[in-house]
């Protein structure tokens, strides 16, 4: 049966005839939100990995490549892979010096497999004119082209709380100069944060919508140990979801998702011995699982309920009369 929800994995099948893996790197970039230019404590689910897995500086791009393809290959028979510069903010450096670190991936890569997508993560403020403009460049040479927004919440009082230092502003200001030069963009977005419920993740999901972006990656807020989320669960400011709740909100984001947009993925990973709570994260399948259940039980899908202002039938009556 096909899925209920547009997810990467079906996108790329049906793009390229079969599975395209995402190479996860660390190119040692830094984030302005942890070296004192925004801030030093980060965000507050965030622990000094900055969602990578802490590479760089023990292995170069070309050893980080060469263990994924011979582990990935090997797991899921695939032939195809997509480069994701995934740890910390890959746009924080002089704009040319960025380029070119995607320039040697891309060339590393290429001598190891075949690479049909590039993928770069990084904050919404720091996307620059001319960047779009120069990472654009890239398109030729790679069918897609993405650039990962870390969003996180539209609600400018979470954003505060979890010390974003930035604006959803500085989101919409990227997302359309990215777009203007044929970019994909996909936003990063957590469910469940404080203070956050439903009606906060419907609302996103249709300012998404209306924004066109081209993919979303959904997580559960799950703490991480050391970070200062670890104190707000300690002083019982913030209580971590239970995994019915987390699949509430999922299903409920989906519904009100464009059904164009691409589900790069709905739940959130981290190493055991690093995360405090829930721990019905760390089984993925269950989770995704229980989203699927959920959308076939309530029969429901992406989109269902998405609805942007009146249709032209509805208008026209109210104009007339
Ligand atoms: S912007 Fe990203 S890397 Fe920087 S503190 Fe926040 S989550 Fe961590």
């Amino acid at each position: 049966m096909k899925r209920r929800y547009n997810s990467l994995n079906e996108y790329f099948r049906e793009k390229f005839g079969k599975r395209v893996q995402k190479v996860t790197l660390d190119a040692g970039f830094y984030c302005p939100n942890r070296d004192g230019r925004l801030s030093r404590g980060g965000c507050i689910f965030c622990d000094e990995k900055g969602s990578g897995r802490g590479e760089y500086g023990i292995l170069s791009l070309k050893e980080q490549m060469e263990r994924a393809y011979m582990f990935l290959s090997k797991r899921y028979g695939t032939d195809l892979f997509m480069l994701y510069f995934q740890a910390f903010t890959n746009t924080y450096a002089p704009l040319q010096k960025c380029i070119n670190i995607f320039e040697e991936g891309l060339k590393e890569a290429s001598k190891l497999f075949k690479v049909v997508g590039l993928s770069v993560g990084t904050r919404p403020d720091c996307v620059p004119d001319p960047f779009p403009e120069m990472y654009a460049s890239f398109k030729g040479r790679v069918e897609e082209l993405w650039l990962e927004l870390g969003l996180q919440s539209i609600n400018h009082k979470t954003l505060k709380l979890i010390n974003r230092g930035h604006t959803l502003a500085e989101f919409i200001d990227a997302v359309i100069r990215s777009k203007k030069w044929g970019i994909k963009v996909c936003a990063h977005v957590i469910l469940g944060l404080p203070g956050e419920g439903k009606e906060d993740a419907i609302e996103m999901a249709r300012i998404l919508s209306a924004l066109r972006v081209d993919g979303v990656k959904v997580h559960p807020l799950y703490v991480v140990k050391g970070t200062p989320l670890e104190e707000m669960v300690n002083e019982e400011e913030y209580k971590p979801l239970m995994l019915d709740e987390y699949v509430d909100l999922c299903v409920a984001f989906l519904e009100h998702l464009s059904p164009d947009v691409v589900v790069h993925r709905l739940t959130g990973e981290t190493a055991k011995e690093n995360l405090l709570a829930p721990d019905w994260i760390l089984d993925k399948t269950k989770v995704l699982k229980r989203i699927e259940e959920r959308l076939i039980s309530e029969d429901t899908w992406q989109g269902k309920k998405l609805k942007l202002g009146l249709t032209h039938e509805e208008l026209c009556p109210l104009v007339e009369r």
